[in-house]
């Protein structure tokens, strides 16, 4: 098949852009399914979309337990394992500090010690009640709110792969805001090259390619949402334990793996605990990573040794 032989859509969905490219110019229906699929847990997933599940359990919290939809069961017991494997790093109920920083739209709003701190108190994974035989969830302390910014990306982009893979896709790109998976080889059988932004350039800039097959490529990094106030960069990856903007010696941390939402669960754990607080959790997880650390030194695990070229 000829490079030029696809077919793509590019939207705006989960808060980012998007696009996904597959090798066969005559399945318009499955790449419509595909993208309407992304639409669809956008609308289940949305912290902001009034009467979305997630905003109905925010909107409860403390209040009763809300009916959700089975996906979200099934989302939330990923986050909740993912968070009890990362120590807490990573962890759903970070809404309110979320809020409270505002990266991204309160301009470059510093919140005070005290709001930190009341924030912070509401920050705790354990309060996620899921009620598995009524597919309820609820939030225990009014106040808490859940924000699945940091998976539902890794999520969607598992879905699209599913629906294409089901539909008979051999060939194939999927970009969910960075969060990257390929499908099988490119037209011309070779591998594909995914690029690895340089958190140090502007978007597009790339540190090196990773060739893979088969595989999904997760970066979370320091460039993606911040403001910068006297010198110091304020970005959007918090960690629970501070209350602030991690400062784990990175700038950025890419996973390559098989799960986008485990992937994409790990880079947001990785980057808070940082690259010896993160290697258990890297190992138990048998992905593999690239770090760039603050001073733009890039590691990379075994593994990916041969798959990756620095540009
Ligand atoms: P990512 O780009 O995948 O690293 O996800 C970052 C997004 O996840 C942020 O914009 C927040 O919505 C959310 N988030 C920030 N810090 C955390 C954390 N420690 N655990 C879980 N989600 C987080
Ligand atoms: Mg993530």
């Amino acid at each position: 098949m000829k490079e030029s032989n696809y077919i793509e859509r590019e939207f705006e969905a989960l808060g980012t852009y998007n696009y996904i490219r597959i090798y066969d110019s005559e399945s318009e229906d499955l790449l419509e399914q595909a993208v309407s699929r992304v639409m669809d847990i956008n609308n289940l997933m949305s912290a902001f979309r009034p009467g979305s599940d997630i905003d109905r359990i925010n909107h409860n919290a403390g209040i009763k337990a809300t009916p959700v939809s089975e996906e979200i069961i099934h989302l939330l017991t990923i986050a909740r394992r993912f968070s009890e494997s990362s120590g807490g790093a990573f962890d759903i109920t970070v809404r309110p500090l979320v809020q409270l920083w505002g990266i991204g739209k309160k301009g470059d709003y510093l919140p005070t010690r005290e709001e930190i701190e009341e924030a912070k108190r509401l920050i705790h994974y354990e309060d996620v009640i899921i009620d598995y035989p009524n597919s309820t969830v609820y939030l225990q302390k009014v106040g808490q709110a859940i924000d699945l910014g940091g998976i539902a990306k890794g999520y969607a982009a598992d879905e699209v792969r599913r629906v294409l893979t089901e539909g008979g896709i051999q060939s194939a790109i999927i970009n969910l805001g960075g969060n990257v998976i390929t499908i099988g080889l490119r037209p011309d059988k070779t591998l594909w090259r995914v690029g690895i932004q340089n958190p140090k350039e502007v978007t597009g800039t790339y540190l090196g390619m990773v060739s893979i097959e088969n595989k999904t490529i997760v970066t979370s990094g320091v460039n993606e949402r911040y403001f910068i106030k006297d010198g110091i960069r304020y970005h959007h990856i918090l960690d629970p334990r501070t209350g602030a903007p991690a400062r784990s010696g990175l700038l950025s941390v890419t996973v390559v793996g098989e799960s986008s939402v485990i992937a994409d669960a790990l880079t947001t754990a990785l980057f808070v605990l940082g690259m010896e607080q993160g290697k258990d959790v890297l190992k138990a997880s048998g992905a593999e990573a690239i770090f760039v650390t603050d001073a733009g030194k890039v590691f990379t695990t075994k593994g990916l040794r041969e798959n990756f070229n620095l540009a």
